[in-house]
């Protein structure tokens, strides 16, 4: 009624009255609420035949501007006399002034992570995951060296046998995961992708070979 021309009017409605009859709606209930709307439509442009953009003005002629104390009454009585309706909205809202609550997690206490440390010393870096606290793991870490020569771990060896060290302070996530597996399966999936990683083998032997092509492509 508002968009087509009148000549398509008996059509369209036959269309409209066809999809409603199609999704159950009574031939009643239909008949009712598009007659209804008929005369509503032909009630307010004053002509059956005449299309008005501004038909419903509930919708169309509401205006929301900021309430400013003093000028916004002034506005507003402008505004109405070209019948639009202001809807006063406030400038400044609550979560504005408010913080977000929760304070930001310091990185070293970030948990169920995949973190990579760098040897300082040459271009290989080592590839782990911890459900505890990054810094827990780390410190872990550059205190394995003090353990008996046949519990050393790969990182641990790589210090000792090259003399070198890792760069404790620099911490990098790869990847958060609480889900124990999944965070096992992201490190796997961290340490094929690395070329550079003094990580053992048996560290990625849990993840099928099926996968390689995922991995080099991702
Ligand atoms: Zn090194």
């Amino acid at each position: 009624m508002l968009l087509a021309d009148v000549r398509f009017h008996t059509s369209n409605l036959n269309l409209v009255k066809s999809l409603l009859v199609n999704t159950c709606f009574p031939d009643f209930f239909i008949n009712k609420h598009i007659n209804r709307r008929i005369q509503t439509l032909c009630k307010k442009s004053g002509d059956a035949n005449r299309i008005d953009d501004n038909v419903d003005n509930n919708t169309f002629n509401r205006i929301l501007i900021p309430y400013v104390r003093g000028s916004g009454e002034s506005l507003e009585r402008i505004l109405r006399s070209v019948e639009l309706f202001v809807v006063n909205t406030v400038p400044k809202k609550l979560n504005l002034l408010i913080g977000r609550g929760k304070d930001k997690i310091e990185i070293g206490h970030r948990t169920g992570i995949v973190h990579k440390l760098d040897c300082k010393d040459c271009d290989l870096c080592y590839i782990g995951q911890t459900k505890r606290y990054l810094d827990t793991r780390i410190n872990e870490h550059r205190a394995g060296i003090k353990k008996h020569s046949g519990n050393l771990s790969v990182v641990s060896n790589h210090r000792l046998t090259n003399d070198h060290d890792f760069d404790w302070s620099k911490r990098n996530i790869l990847h958060y995961e609480s889900n124990n597996r999944k965070r096992e399966i992201a490190e796997m999936f961290c340490v094929k992708k690395n070329p550079k990683t003094i990580n053992l083998k048996r560290d990625t032997e849990n993840l099928s070979d099926v996968y390689d092509g995922i991995v080099t492509n991702t």
